[in-house]
């Protein structure tokens, strides 16, 4: 498949209309004073299954030829992507088995599940359900999507662009968070079609940036995986990655590295200041504002991907218990 194009992410929203939320872009009172000029939040983490995975999974569903469809897909995933792909695929009226490893735990399992997928619990790590999900594919000629680096999701994690534009087109900077690089790809996509002097800014935590990483290396690389708030941002971006790399190094601008006090201070921010309950992973851009990494210039979009914490985490967190502490706790709970 050829690396996507704008013509795929219009292709991509026309798919997505029926299915996935126009999530809204709202001025930040609170950002905007601190920086002193316009800051608006992309509130993505009111999509439905609550991240824009949704928008990938929805749009690469649908170009699934008849008989993919069905024969189902098939994903690995203990979080956002599993969400997205279960409620798509229920939409869709495909099936949908999401493999996971007997260590995710209970409330992760039942989430996807409660979206409609099957699960299938494989092993003790992440790499031995990605076995399991690689036989699907062999033996029952099973679809394998991707959280990041396949065409149809990078279009329409795309679509979020698109909506930037038409709601803000003075915009100079978009702050997204950033992992596999599938959605900053998109979103890249778009923004520079209309203008290469938007700025694209990547947010990741620091313990763990692969994607940073990579683009020091000037190849994609294996990093540690070590334990974080941002945990949606986690996970290596492939040795053979075949399209967010390129794109990344092509079209982003800069990347910004937050340590795990900066990721806790953006979920506060945003609880106390926006009353917007976001996840480690999706509070990245506020973060990198509150803690002065990134100064706008002109008016600045932060994309809030994703709200999926678990409260009981994120009651811990907006109390200001130590990072550290949650942290143990967290993880320990996956
Ligand atoms: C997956 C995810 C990201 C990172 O997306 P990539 O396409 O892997 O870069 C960011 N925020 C949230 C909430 C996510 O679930």
């Amino acid at each position: 498949m050829p690396e996507p194009s704008l013509l795929d992410i219009y292709a991509a929203r026309q798919r997505l209309a029926a299915h996935t939320r126009r999530t809204p872009l709202v001025c930040s009172p609170s950002l905007s004073r601190l920086c002193a000029q316009p800051v608006y939040l992309k509130l993505e983490h009111q999509q439905i299954t609550g991240s824009f995975k949704l928008r990938g999974a929805t749009n690469a569903l649908a170009a699934l030829s008849h008989e993919q469809r069905a024969r189902g897909v098939v994903g690995v995933s203990t979080g956002n992507h599993g969400r997205g792909l279960a409620y798509a695929a229920r939409a869709a009226g495909v099936k949908a088995v999401v493999c996971m490893s007997r260590l995710v735990p209970r409330n992760k399992v039942e989430a996807i599940a409660g979206l409609g997928a099957q699960v299938r619990i494989e092993g003790a790590s992440q790499d031995e359900a990605e076995v399991l999900a690689g036989r699907l594919v062999a033996e029952q000629g099973m679809t394998m999507l991707p959280p990041f680096d396949h065409a149809d999701v990078i279009a329409g994690q795309g679509t979020l662009g698109l909506e930037i534009l038409e709601d803000l087109p003075a915009v100079t900077a978009v702050l997204v968070p950033l992992s596999g690089g599938g959605l900053i790809s998109g979103v890249a996509l778009a923004l520079k079609a209309a203008s290469p002097a938007i700025r694209v800014v990547g947010v990741s935590m620091r313990r763990g940036a692969a994607m940073a990483e990579s683009l020091a290396a000037g190849r994609p690389v294996a990093v540690e995986e070590l334990p974080t708030l941002a945990d949606s941002l986690g996970g290596g971006i492939g040795l053979d990655n075949r399209y967010t790399f390129a794109l990344v190094r092509r079209l982003v601008d800069q990347t910004l590295l937050l340590d795990e006090e900066q990721i806790a201070a953006g979920i506060r921010h945003a609880y106390r200041e926006e009353r917007q309950i976001v996840e480690g992973g999706g509070g990245v851009g506020i973060a990198a504002l509150t803690e002065r990494l990134f100064e706008p210039r002109g008016a600045t979009v932060v994309v809030v991907s994703g709200g999926n914490i678990d409260l009981e985490t994120h009651h811990r967190i907006v109390g200001g218990e130590p990072v550290e502490r949650v942290l143990g706790s967290h993880c320990a709970d996956g």
